[in-house]
This record gives structure tokens, C-alpha cells and sequence, in this order.
């Protein structure tokens, strides 16, 4: 399958046509951005293991029955998959209070929630993604009906469900995670984006080391080799 046509960049990922009307490509970029685009640098090889990691684990949620945008990995930074009508809602699920919940309402760093929250950010950079309630999410019209948003929450737990023992088994704590979701041809709702180290948060569960994104954001160092340690536990080296 060849690339045509760039049909959108984003901070991590370019987007091309191809032949078939129904099929897009991602290229992974090697670009880390956070605070909303204010803080820029770039990671030789970080697209490449987002790419890696990402297939692994869309491969990983398709064998559990979650469907998925994934239809096969090209090449080291290029990915296949469903072209969708993309849902303007990053759907964030923490297992551990961090980041903007620990900013936002005060709860400790590091608190294991008693259940599993799942968020809705709108997704508009303008905006700074602000927070979304569901009726928020109605009047910006960003699904057609309360039904959406009620099957958005259930797969995300579904997912968190498939991926939390995962990842416990390799020695990592699932923190949180960003989630996308959007509209196939037929209207289905699927799983989209990446699944990646950009958008989740794991903590290593021996050392607690952070082994993420959040070696950029906060200046940690040491994020490839984080992102590599991921890859190789997922794929049991
Ligand atoms: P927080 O709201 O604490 O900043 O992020 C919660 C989780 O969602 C983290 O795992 C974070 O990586 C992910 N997340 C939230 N918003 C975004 C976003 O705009 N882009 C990416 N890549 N991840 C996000």
C-alpha cells in the first residue's frame, strides 16, 4: 500500500491518503511536544517504538474482541489502518491519581483510586482540551446521542480491564491513559490513535520509575530507553 497525499499533521503523527478510499496510513514522528505544544524537542527512534508498541497492543485488544482502527504495521514508522470520522473526545482513564487529577482536585500523587475514573477531555488544542461533562459533549454535538458516550466509557474500561493485568504481569503499573475513539464507514465506533508511552502512563513497579512521556514533560532524561524497556517487556525480551 503507498502513501498518496499528506491529509493532515499533527504533533505526533502525519496522516496519508492511499489508494483505497477506506484506508489511511500514520507516520509515527520522532517530535515530543507537551504543555500543549509549549514544550518541543525531538527523539531519534521514539516514533518507531510508538509504532512497534502500538501494534502490539492493537494486535493484543483485537484478540480480545476491542475493535480497532489497526490493520498491519508497514514499516518501522509507518502504520495501515482504518480511515475514520475521528470523535472530538480524548477519553482518559486513571487507575492511580496523577498529573491534572492530583493538580485539578488535590488528591495525592501516587493514590490508587477505589475504582477506575474514566474522563472526558475535548479534544481542541485551541482550547487547551479542556474538561467535557456529558451534556457539555451533547450541546458541542461531538456524538449524536447519550448511547455514545455511555459505549466510549464501557470500552474504555473494557480496554483498562485487558490492559491493566497486562502490564501488571510485565512488571509495569498502568496509570493512566488517553484513549481516541471514531466512526468507521458503517458507523461502528472503534478504537483509534496509538497506544503508546505518548499517551499512557507506566510506572515500573519494583523501582517506580516513570516509563513515559512524563521523562520529557518533566525533564527526567533517559526516554528512549524507557520507551525501549517498554517495547521489550510487551514483547517478553
Ligand atoms: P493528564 O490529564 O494527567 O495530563 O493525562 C492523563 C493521561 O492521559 C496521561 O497518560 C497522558 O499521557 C494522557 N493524555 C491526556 N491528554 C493527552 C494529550 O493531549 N495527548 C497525549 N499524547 N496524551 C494525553
Amino acid at each position: 500500500m503507498e502513501k498518496r497525499e499528506l491529509l493532515y499533521e499533527g504533533k505526533a503523527k502525519k496522516l496519508f491518503l492511499t489508494d483505497d478510499d477506506n484506508l489511511v496510513i500514520s507516520e509515527f514522528k520522532d517530535d515530543l511536544t507537551a504543555f500543549n505544544g509549549e514544550k518541543k524537542s525531538s527523539e531519534s527512534g521514539k516514533g518507531a517504538l510508538n509504532n512497534k508498541i502500538s501494534t502490539e497492543l492493537f494486535k493484543l485488544l483485537d484478540s480480545k474482541g476491542i475493535p480497532t482502527h489497526f490493520v498491519k504495521m508497514l514499516d518501522d514508522n509507518h502504520m495501515l489502518h482504518k480511515k475514520v470520522d475521528v470523535i472530538m473526545i480524548e477519553v482518559i482513564v486513571r487507575n492511580v491519581a496523577t498529573g491534572s487529577l492530583t493538580r485539578n482536585l488535590g488528591i495525592e500523587d501516587g493514590t490508587v483510586l477505589p475504582f477506575t475514573l474514566v474522563e472526558f477531555d475535548y479534544k481542541n488544542d485551541d482550547l487547551g482540551d479542556p474538561k467535557l461533562n456529558d451534556q457539555h459533549a451533547l450541546i458541542l454535538e461531538l456524538v449524536d446521542h447519550q448511547d455514545e458516550l455511555d459505549k466510549l466509557r464501557r470500552v474504555a474500561r473494557e480496554i483498562n480491564d485487558i490492559l491493566r493485568p497486562y502490564f501488571e504481569e510485565k512488571g509495569l503499573n498502568l496509570v493512566d491513559f488517553k484513549l481516541e475513539f471514531g466512526k468507521d464507514k458503517d458507523g461502528n465506533i472503534i478504537l483509534i490513535d496509538e497506544i503508546s508511552p505518548d499517551n499512557c502512563r507506566f510506572w515500573d513497579i519494583e523501582s517506580g520509575e516513570k516509563m513515559d512521556k512524563d521523562r520529557f514533560r518533566q525533564g527526567l532524561g533517559g526516554l528512549k530507553v524507557a520507551y525501549e524497556e517498554v517495547l521489550n517487556r510487551i514483547l517478553g525480551k
